[in-house]
């Protein structure tokens, strides 16, 4: 039988160490649910955050981490201005699902459709059904397989 004492600096040591933990680990559930408040409006999710924040401790943090929305409310208010004003001034349209773009956009954004391709010369967007580059003139080349996968790689 050996007798052990733990020595009294280490207990300190230790209960420091617990508190220390704790400290953290409320202010990451703090931190999580803050940052639930900024990317929602929903109350289910503040209480959803909330349980992942505390629980378990520091992984559910990581959980939050990647399940969260991408952006943040005032982003995705931005957006949504963006795409209304887009809309309200008539501007141009994806042909197949009608998604407000811009005018220099190749792809829609959305569905992928072409809408433009790069000149080759001077790579300003050239529409599909254009024979010639208005800004340098460059011939547009017909689209073939080949050259949209070349034009891909570029
Ligand atoms: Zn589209
Ligand atoms: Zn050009």
């Amino acid at each position: 039988m050996i007798a052990f004492t733990v020595p009294h600096a280490l207990v300190v040591a230790t209960q420091w160490l617990i508190a220390y933990g704790v400290v953290l680990w409320l202010a990451v559930a703090w931190a999580v649910v803050r940052d639930a408040m900024r990317r929602s409006s929903q109350y289910w999710f503040y209480a959803i955050a909330l349980v992942l924040g505390l629980l378990p401790p520091f992984l559910g943090a990581i959980i939050y981490w990647i399940i969260r929305p991408s952006s943040t409310r005032v982003e995705q208010e931005t957006q949504a201005l963006e795409q209304t004003m887009l809309r309200e001034a008539g501007g141009p349209q994806c042909p197949t699902c009608s998604t407000p773009v811009h005018e220099d956009f190749l792809l829609c954004p959305v569905c992928r459709t072409r809408l433009a391709r790069a000149c080759r010369s001077c790579a300003k967007p050239v529409d599909v059904d254009w024979k010639v580059c208005p800004y340098c003139e460059t011939p547009v080349e017909e689209a073939g397989s080949k050259k949209e996968s070349a034009a891909g790689t570029v």
